[in-house]
């Protein structure tokens, strides 16, 4: 990789990225997230994503779950709108896959929309395994695709060894972009940003105390809050990775590394906006 194919991701570039908030703004001009996931014993990945979106500057967020879990998650996050039949909406971005199973179900629902969506899709987590024998859908949808795999993911996504993975993470990252045509976000101490016709973005925020349960399904949260705003996906991975990574250093400078649970990231996402503007 020359070095004309790196960049870092710097918290100076990112305020300019946001949508100004003038003093009429209302909350139909920052955009509407649809959060689809969870599954019967994972409803905390799908409430906290949704969560995490939120807290992102989106207007609005509804989130899609199965009847199951209904009664588990709505409660969790008041300001989320939680359905348990797919909801009509005016979505400026969808994100799917946090708790969501690696059933058929999953793979056909993932599958639709990306036949399917006109907005911006982000795909994590089980959403991401189940396209396995399906890499061709993500090339052909029409709308932006941005995928947040963790190396076991990425591998398995490719049918790869997660040390295959990590040791060309600059070349894997490059490959995925350019075969998918979608941004790929590969997560992991120096989380890499890639897409089509772009230097890669590399990622210093962020600690070791962040590899604990639910901490990527607030990442998902975070981008799909950014692209929903109206963010290019590419821009608002890199917004949200390292805003991700800030919350993540901000929460263990408080709690220590060992203690950090993802809830606790979120709560630290308004004080790494504060370190952006
Ligand atoms: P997941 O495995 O899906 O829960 O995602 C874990 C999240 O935590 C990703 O955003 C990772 O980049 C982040 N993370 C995990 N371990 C580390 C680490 N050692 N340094 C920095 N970030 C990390
Ligand atoms: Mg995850």
């Amino acid at each position: 990789v020359g070095d004309a194919d790196l960049e870092f991701i710097h918290p100076s570039d990112l305020s300019p990225l946001f949508p100004r908030r003038p003093r009429d703004a209302h909350k139909g001009a920052f955009g509407h997230v649809l959060c689809i996931g969870g599954s019967k014993g994972y409803s905390g990945a799908i409430a906290m994503a949704s969560r995490a979106a939120t807290r992102s500057g989106a207007g609005l967020v509804s989130a899609f779950v199965p009847e199951a879990i209904h009664a588990l998650v709505a409660p969790a996050i008041p300001e989320v709108m939680v359905h348990s039949s797919m909801p009509e909406g005016k979505w400026t971005a969808i994100m799917a896959g946090c708790g969501m199973g690696r059933s058929a179900t999953t793979r056909e629902q993932v599958l639709h929309l990306l036949e399917d969506s006109a907005v911006p899709v982000v795909l994590d987590a089980d959403a991401i395994t189940v396209l396995a024998d399906h890499v061709d859908s993500i090339k052909s949808a029409k709308c932006p695709v941005v995928l947040t795999p963790h190396p076991g993911e990425f591998a398995a996504l490719f049918g790869l060894k997660v040390d295959d993975v990590q040791e060309d993470r600059f070349g894997m990252a490059r490959m995925a972009a350019d075969k998918l045509g979608a941004t790929i976000v590969l997560k992991g101490a120096g989380t890499l940003v890639a897409t089509p016709g772009q230097p890669i973005a590399i990622n210093l925020t962020g600690n070791p105390g962040m590899a604990a349960g639910g901490s990527g399904d607030v990442l998902a949260g975070i981008i799909a809050g950014l692209v929903a705003q109206g963010i290019a996906p590419f821009e608002a991975a890199c917004a949200g990775v390292w805003l991700h990574g800030r919350a993540g250093d901000l929460a263990a400078a408080e709690k220590a590394q060992a203690s950090l649970i993802a809830t606790d990231l979120i709560e630290k996402i308004p004080d790494a906006f504060r370190d952006i503007s």
